[in-house]
């Protein structure tokens, strides 16, 4: 079974671990607007529910499941560590 993998440089991220590997049991990436736009809420447990959109390249996308380390908002997405 093929597994994937999420690597990530951004080490202020909660998900974040050593080896540049993100530990979020899921991510949603979306348009830079759109994550604007939208709550801390609003992450991948609710991505079949969202409209998908394009973007000119990939400076127009991030990843909206960052949340900063020791947030006080980090079970607003209800994403979760694997390890
Ligand atoms: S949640 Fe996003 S920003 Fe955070 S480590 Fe994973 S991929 Fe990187």
């Amino acid at each position: 079974m093929n597994q994937q993998h999420v690597h990530c440089l951004i080490n202020n991220c909660h998900y974040w671990a050593n080896g540049n590997k993100c530990e979020a049991n899921e991510i949603l990436v979306t348009p830079d607007t759109f994550a604007a736009n939208q709550q801390d809420s609003i992450d991948a447990t609710m991505a079949k529910q969202l409209t998908p959109a394009s973007a000119e390249s990939c400076m127009s996308t991030c990843c909206k499941t960052f949340v900063q380390k020791n947030s006080d908002k980090i079970n607003a997405d209800h994403i979760n560590k694997m390890f």
